[in-house]
């Protein structure tokens, strides 16, 4: 598995978000500096999640990936 270069949450700099569903359930992601959203746990799947907004897991920060910072 190669490294994935990982965007950054604006505020805390910490690499980890999680995404949510309808249920209002959490599941941690990366995304990627192509703003690509991939699941930490491989074997996930992000079926049913809202892929739009994502919610920083250091900070209150959430918002588009697209806004993420790129390093
Ligand atoms: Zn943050």
């Amino acid at each position: 598995m190669k490294p994935v270069r990982k965007l950054l949450c604006p505020q805390c700099e910490v690499g980890v978000f999680c995404v949510m569903n309808q249920h209002g359930e959490r599941l941690p992601v990366y995304v990627s500096k192509e703003g690509e959203i991939i699941p930490k746990d491989a074997s996930s799947s992000l079926d049913g999640y809202d892929l739009t907004e994502v919610y920083c897991l250091g900070c209150s920060w959430h918002g588009s990936p697209k806004r993420l910072h790129r390093h």
